[in-house]
Protein backbone atom coordinates (compact mmCIF):
# COMPACT_ATOMS: atom_id res chain seq x y z
CA UNK A 1 0.00 0.00 0.00
CA UNK A 2 1.28 3.76 -1.18
CA UNK A 3 -0.77 5.43 1.50
CA UNK A 4 -0.04 9.59 0.32
CA UNK A 5 -3.14 11.25 1.51
CA UNK A 6 -2.26 12.29 4.74
CA UNK A 7 -3.70 15.34 4.70
CA UNK A 8 -7.17 13.57 5.00
CA UNK A 9 -6.01 11.62 8.23
CA UNK A 10 -2.85 9.35 9.42
CA UNK A 11 -2.27 5.90 10.72
CA UNK A 12 -2.07 6.39 14.60
CA UNK A 13 1.29 5.48 15.78
CA UNK A 14 1.83 2.47 17.52
CA UNK A 15 2.97 3.88 21.15
CA UNK A 16 -0.46 5.92 20.80
CA UNK A 17 -2.51 2.98 20.03
CA UNK A 18 -1.28 1.08 23.04
CA UNK A 19 -1.79 4.37 25.45
CA UNK A 20 -5.41 4.10 23.82
CA UNK A 21 -5.52 0.71 24.51
CA UNK A 22 -4.36 0.51 28.09
CA UNK A 23 -6.22 3.92 29.42
CA UNK A 24 -9.57 2.01 28.05
CA UNK A 25 -8.46 -0.91 29.77
CA UNK A 26 -6.94 0.72 33.16
CA UNK A 27 -8.29 4.31 33.45
CA UNK A 28 -11.78 3.79 33.00
CA UNK A 29 -13.23 6.39 35.78
CA UNK A 30 -14.94 9.13 34.95
CA UNK A 31 -12.77 12.39 35.44
CA UNK A 32 -15.39 14.18 37.98
CA UNK A 33 -15.14 11.33 40.38
CA UNK A 34 -13.81 12.27 43.65
CA UNK A 35 -12.46 8.66 44.37
CA UNK A 36 -9.40 7.29 42.84
CA UNK A 37 -10.66 6.24 39.55
CA UNK A 38 -11.32 9.52 38.82
CA UNK A 39 -8.55 10.95 40.03
CA UNK A 40 -6.19 8.68 38.26
CA UNK A 41 -8.28 9.53 35.03
CA UNK A 42 -7.54 13.60 35.39
CA UNK A 43 -4.19 12.91 35.81
CA UNK A 44 -4.21 11.14 32.64
CA UNK A 45 -6.14 14.04 31.17
CA UNK A 46 -3.68 16.72 32.72
CA UNK A 47 -0.77 15.17 31.54
CA UNK A 48 -1.95 15.29 27.94
CA UNK A 49 -2.85 18.88 28.26
CA UNK A 50 0.69 19.61 29.48
CA UNK A 51 2.36 17.94 26.50
CA UNK A 52 0.16 20.24 24.27
CA UNK A 53 1.06 23.43 26.26
CA UNK A 54 4.89 22.53 26.18
CA UNK A 55 4.78 22.65 22.88
CA UNK A 56 2.79 25.38 22.00
CA UNK A 57 4.59 27.38 24.76
CA UNK A 58 1.24 28.30 26.55
CA UNK A 59 -0.43 27.43 29.75
CA UNK A 60 -2.07 24.35 30.46
CA UNK A 61 -5.10 26.19 31.36
CA UNK A 62 -5.48 27.78 28.43
CA UNK A 63 -6.39 24.47 26.40
CA UNK A 64 -9.39 22.74 25.85
CA UNK A 65 -10.38 18.77 24.55
CA UNK A 66 -12.66 19.09 21.81
CA UNK A 67 -13.84 16.17 19.80
CA UNK A 68 -12.45 17.59 16.54
CA UNK A 69 -11.21 20.59 14.89
CA UNK A 70 -14.14 21.17 13.38
CA UNK A 71 -15.96 21.74 16.91
CA UNK A 72 -12.91 23.74 17.71
CA UNK A 73 -13.54 26.25 15.32
CA UNK A 74 -17.61 26.23 15.57
CA UNK A 75 -17.08 26.92 19.18
CA UNK A 76 -14.69 29.84 19.18
CA UNK A 77 -17.17 31.52 15.59
CA UNK A 78 -20.05 31.40 17.72
CA UNK A 79 -18.47 31.73 20.93
CA UNK A 80 -16.83 34.77 20.23
CA UNK A 81 -19.89 36.31 18.32
CA UNK A 82 -22.08 35.70 21.60
CA UNK A 83 -19.92 37.69 23.68
CA UNK A 84 -18.56 40.08 21.46
CA UNK A 85 -20.69 40.40 18.82
CA UNK A 86 -23.55 42.38 20.02
CA UNK A 87 -21.88 46.12 19.59
CA UNK A 88 -19.71 45.45 16.37
CA UNK A 89 -21.54 43.54 13.60
CA UNK A 90 -18.33 42.75 11.22
CA UNK A 91 -16.72 39.70 10.81
CA UNK A 92 -13.04 38.84 8.85
CA UNK A 93 -12.72 34.82 6.97
CA UNK A 94 -10.90 34.38 3.83
CA UNK A 95 -12.10 32.71 0.57
CA UNK A 96 -9.89 29.12 1.06
CA UNK A 97 -10.63 28.20 4.42
CA UNK A 98 -12.01 24.32 5.57
CA UNK A 99 -16.00 23.84 5.41
CA UNK A 100 -15.40 23.87 9.25
CA UNK A 101 -14.78 27.55 9.51
CA UNK A 102 -16.27 28.86 6.36
CA UNK A 103 -19.74 27.24 6.88
CA UNK A 104 -19.62 28.63 10.59
CA UNK A 105 -18.95 31.97 8.81
CA UNK A 106 -21.75 30.81 6.48
CA UNK A 107 -24.32 30.84 10.34
CA UNK A 108 -22.90 34.12 11.32
CA UNK A 109 -24.12 35.33 7.75
CA UNK A 110 -27.49 34.29 7.66
CA UNK A 111 -27.99 35.42 11.76
CA UNK A 112 -27.35 39.00 10.36
CA UNK A 113 -23.74 39.59 10.41
CA UNK A 114 -21.36 41.49 7.81
CA UNK A 115 -18.60 38.96 6.48
CA UNK A 116 -15.81 40.24 4.88
CA UNK A 117 -14.01 37.31 2.47
CA UNK A 118 -10.22 37.99 1.66
CA UNK A 119 -10.02 36.08 -1.65
CA UNK A 120 -6.50 35.47 -3.00
CA UNK A 121 -4.99 38.24 -5.21
CA UNK A 122 -3.94 37.24 -8.97
CA UNK A 123 -1.39 35.71 -8.33
CA UNK A 124 -2.93 32.88 -5.94
CA UNK A 125 -1.72 34.65 -2.59
CA UNK A 126 -2.99 36.11 0.50
CA UNK A 127 -0.56 38.94 2.24
CA UNK A 128 -0.24 39.80 5.36
CA UNK A 129 -1.17 43.50 4.24
CA UNK A 130 -4.44 42.37 2.91
CA UNK A 131 -5.08 40.61 5.98
CA UNK A 132 -4.36 43.42 7.72
CA UNK A 133 -6.41 46.11 5.66
CA UNK A 134 -9.56 43.63 5.59
CA UNK A 135 -9.79 44.41 9.08
CA UNK A 136 -11.72 47.78 10.71
CA UNK A 137 -12.59 49.10 14.10
CA UNK A 138 -16.19 47.21 13.54
CA UNK A 139 -14.46 44.10 13.06
CA UNK A 140 -14.59 42.07 16.49
CA UNK A 141 -13.84 38.79 14.68
CA UNK A 142 -11.20 37.50 12.17
CA UNK A 143 -10.52 34.03 11.20
CA UNK A 144 -7.36 33.07 8.74
CA UNK A 145 -6.13 28.86 8.53
CA UNK A 146 -2.64 28.49 8.40
CA UNK A 147 -1.69 25.92 5.89
CA UNK A 148 -4.39 25.01 3.31
CA UNK A 149 -5.51 21.40 3.28
CA UNK A 150 -5.77 21.58 -0.36
CA UNK A 151 -2.44 23.76 -1.93
CA UNK A 152 -0.35 23.43 0.91
CA UNK A 153 -0.11 27.19 1.25
CA UNK A 154 1.03 29.15 3.87
CA UNK A 155 -0.73 31.85 5.47
CA UNK A 156 1.18 34.89 6.99
CA UNK A 157 -0.46 34.70 10.05
CA UNK A 158 2.08 35.37 12.39
CA UNK A 159 2.49 39.06 10.59
CA UNK A 160 -0.85 39.96 9.64
CA UNK A 161 -1.84 39.19 13.11
CA UNK A 162 0.56 40.73 15.07
CA UNK A 163 0.08 44.02 12.81
CA UNK A 164 -3.94 43.50 13.77
CA UNK A 165 -3.92 42.86 17.10
CA UNK A 166 -1.21 46.11 17.40
CA UNK A 167 -4.14 48.29 15.98
CA UNK A 168 -7.28 46.49 16.83
CA UNK A 169 -6.25 44.98 19.77
CA UNK A 170 -10.14 44.22 21.04
CA UNK A 171 -10.11 42.12 17.53
CA UNK A 172 -10.31 38.35 18.59
CA UNK A 173 -7.66 36.71 15.75
CA UNK A 174 -8.60 33.11 15.51
CA UNK A 175 -6.40 30.67 13.00
CA UNK A 176 -7.36 27.03 11.91
CA UNK A 177 -3.85 25.55 12.22
CA UNK A 178 -4.83 21.77 11.57
CA UNK A 179 -2.57 21.60 8.61
CA UNK A 180 0.29 23.26 10.14
CA UNK A 181 0.45 21.64 13.79
CA UNK A 182 3.38 19.24 14.44
CA UNK A 183 4.79 19.98 11.32
CA UNK A 184 5.86 23.67 11.43
CA UNK A 185 6.85 25.07 15.38
CA UNK A 186 3.91 27.38 16.69
CA UNK A 187 4.71 29.20 19.44
CA UNK A 188 1.45 30.89 21.06
CA UNK A 189 3.27 33.89 22.29
CA UNK A 190 4.50 34.36 18.70
CA UNK A 191 1.14 34.08 17.36
CA UNK A 192 -0.63 36.49 18.45
CA UNK A 193 -4.03 34.16 17.76
CA UNK A 194 -6.45 34.14 20.61
CA UNK A 195 -7.54 31.01 19.98
CA UNK A 196 -6.23 28.32 17.59
CA UNK A 197 -7.97 24.87 16.22
CA UNK A 198 -6.12 21.23 16.39
CA UNK A 199 -7.05 17.86 15.59
CA UNK A 200 -5.60 14.77 16.65
CA UNK A 201 -6.54 12.18 13.49
CA UNK A 202 -3.76 14.25 10.82
CA UNK A 203 -1.08 14.10 13.82
CA UNK A 204 -1.04 10.28 14.22
CA UNK A 205 -3.52 10.44 16.85
CA UNK A 206 -7.22 8.93 16.42
CA UNK A 207 -10.21 10.24 15.29
CA UNK A 208 -12.45 12.02 17.22
CA UNK A 209 -10.26 14.17 19.37
CA UNK A 210 -9.34 17.56 18.69
CA UNK A 211 -8.40 21.03 20.98
CA UNK A 212 -8.64 24.57 21.27
CA UNK A 213 -5.95 27.40 22.71
CA UNK A 214 -8.25 30.37 24.08
CA UNK A 215 -5.88 33.10 25.40
CA UNK A 216 -6.48 33.58 29.22
CA UNK A 217 -9.17 36.86 29.59
CA UNK A 218 -10.52 35.58 26.20
CA UNK A 219 -14.42 34.99 26.63
CA UNK A 220 -15.74 32.14 24.27
CA UNK A 221 -19.42 31.30 25.26
CA UNK A 222 -19.58 27.27 24.88
CA UNK A 223 -20.96 25.23 22.09
CA UNK A 224 -22.06 22.47 24.55
CA UNK A 225 -23.56 23.43 28.09
CA UNK A 226 -24.63 20.22 30.72
CA UNK A 227 -22.07 19.33 33.37
CA UNK A 228 -19.57 21.98 33.03
CA UNK A 229 -16.61 20.01 32.08
CA UNK A 230 -13.20 21.41 30.60
CA UNK A 231 -14.13 24.61 33.04
CA UNK A 232 -17.10 24.79 31.25
CA UNK A 233 -16.13 25.63 27.92
CA UNK A 234 -17.26 21.94 26.86
CA UNK A 235 -19.64 20.15 28.41
CA UNK A 236 -19.61 15.86 28.25
CA UNK A 237 -17.49 13.47 30.08
CA UNK A 238 -13.81 13.66 28.42
CA UNK A 239 -12.79 10.78 26.41
CA UNK A 240 -10.07 9.84 28.73
CA UNK A 241 -8.27 7.40 26.01
CA UNK A 242 -8.41 9.56 22.89
CA UNK A 243 -7.05 12.41 25.28
CA UNK A 244 -3.94 10.15 26.13
CA UNK A 245 -3.34 9.28 22.64
CA UNK A 246 -3.10 12.93 21.49
CA UNK A 247 -1.19 13.34 24.21
CA UNK A 248 1.08 10.71 23.36
CA UNK A 249 1.31 11.88 19.50
CA UNK A 250 2.07 15.40 20.51
CA UNK A 251 5.07 14.26 22.94
CA UNK A 252 6.41 11.73 20.33
CA UNK A 253 6.27 14.41 17.21
CA UNK A 254 7.69 17.32 19.15
CA UNK A 255 11.00 15.93 19.34
CA UNK A 256 11.44 15.58 15.22
CA UNK A 257 9.32 18.95 13.95
CA UNK A 258 12.51 19.93 12.31
CA UNK A 259 13.78 16.48 11.36
CA UNK A 260 10.01 16.02 9.57
CA UNK A 261 9.94 18.89 7.31
CA UNK A 262 13.62 18.50 5.93
CA UNK A 263 12.21 14.94 4.97
CA UNK A 264 9.11 16.46 3.46
CA UNK A 265 11.45 18.59 1.92
CA UNK A 266 12.82 15.96 0.16
CA UNK A 267 10.04 13.99 -1.04
CA UNK A 268 8.63 17.23 -2.52
CA UNK A 269 11.93 18.28 -4.53
CA UNK A 270 11.90 14.43 -5.45
CA UNK A 271 8.05 14.63 -6.45
CA UNK A 272 8.57 17.99 -8.27
CA UNK A 273 11.40 16.68 -10.30
CA UNK A 274 9.87 13.36 -11.45
CA UNK A 275 6.41 15.29 -12.40
CA UNK A 276 8.93 17.77 -14.55
CA UNK A 277 9.70 14.40 -16.88
CA UNK A 278 5.94 13.90 -17.27
CA UNK A 279 3.97 14.84 -20.36
CA UNK A 280 0.57 16.73 -19.25
CA UNK A 281 0.89 17.02 -15.38
CA UNK A 282 0.99 20.24 -13.57
CA UNK A 283 1.90 21.60 -10.37
CA UNK A 284 -0.78 23.95 -8.20
CA UNK A 285 0.96 23.91 -4.85
CA UNK A 286 3.59 26.94 -4.74
CA UNK A 287 7.18 26.24 -4.46
CA UNK A 288 7.22 27.52 -0.99
CA UNK A 289 4.02 25.79 0.18
CA UNK A 290 4.12 23.51 3.01
CA UNK A 291 6.11 20.73 1.65
CA UNK A 292 3.58 17.22 2.80
CA UNK A 293 1.05 18.85 0.77
CA UNK A 294 0.85 18.83 -2.82
CA UNK A 295 -1.61 19.61 -5.46
CA UNK A 296 -0.96 18.46 -8.78
CA UNK A 297 -3.16 18.35 -11.89
CA UNK A 298 -2.74 15.37 -14.74
CA UNK A 299 -4.47 16.85 -17.24
CA UNK A 300 -7.49 15.14 -19.37
CA UNK A 301 -8.18 12.63 -16.79
CA UNK A 302 -10.72 13.62 -13.90
CA UNK A 303 -9.45 14.23 -10.46
CA UNK A 304 -12.15 11.11 -9.02
CA UNK A 305 -11.17 8.88 -12.52
CA UNK A 306 -7.64 9.04 -11.16
CA UNK A 307 -8.06 8.36 -8.27
CA UNK A 308 -9.67 5.41 -8.32
CA UNK A 309 -7.20 3.96 -10.97
CA UNK A 310 -4.47 4.59 -8.35
CA UNK A 311 -6.26 3.21 -5.73
CA UNK A 312 -6.55 -0.25 -7.96
CA UNK A 313 -2.89 0.18 -7.70
CA UNK A 314 -2.64 0.41 -4.27
CA UNK A 315 -2.21 4.03 -4.30
CA UNK A 316 -4.25 6.23 -2.23
CA UNK A 317 -4.26 10.34 -2.53
CA UNK A 318 -7.58 12.41 -2.77
CA UNK A 319 -9.26 14.85 -5.34
CA UNK A 320 -8.88 18.37 -4.17
CA UNK A 321 -10.20 18.38 -0.27
CA UNK A 322 -11.14 14.73 1.15
CA UNK A 323 -13.95 16.64 3.08
CA UNK A 324 -15.58 17.82 -0.99
CA UNK A 325 -16.35 13.94 -1.58
CA UNK A 326 -15.30 14.32 -5.29
CA UNK A 327 -17.30 18.20 -5.28
CA UNK A 328 -15.82 20.93 -7.83
CA UNK A 329 -13.78 22.64 -5.18
CA UNK A 330 -14.21 26.41 -5.20
CA UNK A 331 -10.47 26.77 -2.95
CA UNK A 332 -8.74 25.36 -6.02
CA UNK A 333 -10.72 28.29 -8.16
CA UNK A 334 -9.98 31.05 -5.69
CA UNK A 335 -5.97 29.69 -5.48
CA UNK A 336 -6.28 31.39 -9.45
CA UNK A 337 -5.32 27.65 -10.52
CA UNK A 338 -6.16 27.89 -14.48
CA UNK A 339 -9.40 26.01 -15.38
CA UNK A 340 -8.31 23.20 -17.35
CA UNK A 341 -6.80 21.91 -14.26
CA UNK A 342 -9.86 22.07 -11.64
CA UNK A 343 -11.66 19.20 -12.88
CA UNK A 344 -7.95 16.98 -12.90
CA UNK A 345 -6.56 18.00 -9.59
CA UNK A 346 -5.14 15.52 -7.05
CA UNK A 347 -3.16 15.83 -3.36
CA UNK A 348 -0.62 13.92 -2.54
CA UNK A 349 0.04 14.36 0.87
CA UNK A 350 3.26 12.93 2.69
CA UNK A 351 4.15 11.82 6.60
CA UNK A 352 7.31 10.75 7.88
CA UNK A 353 6.69 6.89 6.53
CA UNK A 354 6.55 8.36 2.97
CA UNK A 355 9.39 6.84 0.81
CA UNK A 356 10.92 7.64 -2.15
CA UNK A 357 9.54 4.36 -3.56
CA UNK A 358 5.94 5.73 -2.82
CA UNK A 359 6.63 8.61 -4.85
CA UNK A 360 8.40 5.78 -7.64
CA UNK A 361 5.16 3.72 -7.70
CA UNK A 362 2.92 6.91 -8.25
CA UNK A 363 4.48 8.88 -10.44
CA UNK A 364 5.05 5.29 -13.18
CA UNK A 365 0.95 4.80 -11.98
CA UNK A 366 -0.09 8.43 -13.25
CA UNK A 367 2.36 7.47 -16.23
CA UNK A 368 0.16 4.28 -16.92
CA UNK A 369 -3.20 6.00 -16.35
CA UNK A 370 -1.92 8.31 -19.04
CA UNK A 371 -1.88 5.82 -21.36
CA UNK A 372 -4.75 3.60 -21.05
CA UNK A 373 -7.47 6.63 -19.82
CA UNK A 374 -6.40 9.49 -22.06
CA UNK A 375 -4.55 9.78 -25.63
CA UNK A 376 -1.46 12.84 -25.42
CA UNK A 377 -0.50 13.50 -28.75
N1 LIG B 1 -9.27 22.40 9.12
C1 LIG B 1 -8.49 21.91 8.15
C2 LIG B 1 -7.52 22.82 7.47
C3 LIG B 1 -8.59 20.56 7.77
O1 LIG B 1 -7.80 20.08 6.80
C4 LIG B 1 -9.53 19.74 8.43
C5 LIG B 1 -9.71 18.33 8.01
O2 LIG B 1 -9.51 17.97 6.87
C6 LIG B 1 -10.31 20.30 9.45
C7 LIG B 1 -10.16 21.63 9.76
C8 LIG B 1 -11.32 19.48 10.19
O3 LIG B 1 -10.69 18.70 11.16
P1 LIG B 1 -11.52 17.61 11.97
O4 LIG B 1 -11.66 16.43 11.08
O5 LIG B 1 -10.70 17.32 13.19
O6 LIG B 1 -12.82 18.23 12.32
Amino acid sequence: MHYLDNAATTKPLDSVCDVVYATMKNTFGNPSSLYRLGIDAEAVINDARKNLADVLGCEADELYFTSCATESSNTVISGVAENYGRRKKRVVTTTVEHPSVAEAFNRLEKQGYEVYRISPDEKGEITDEMIFNAVDENTFLISCMLVNNETGYILPIERAFRQIKKKYPDCITHCDAVQGFMKIHIKVKRFFADCISFSGHKIHAPKGIGALYVKKGIRVAPLLVGGGQEKGRRSGTECTPLIAGFGQAVKELSFTIDERFEKAEILKSYLLEKISQCEGVEVNSKAESAPYINSIAVLNIKSETLLHYLESKGVFVSSGSACSKGKKSSVLKEFKIPEKRLDSTIRVSFCEETTKDDIDVLVSEIKNAQRELCKIK
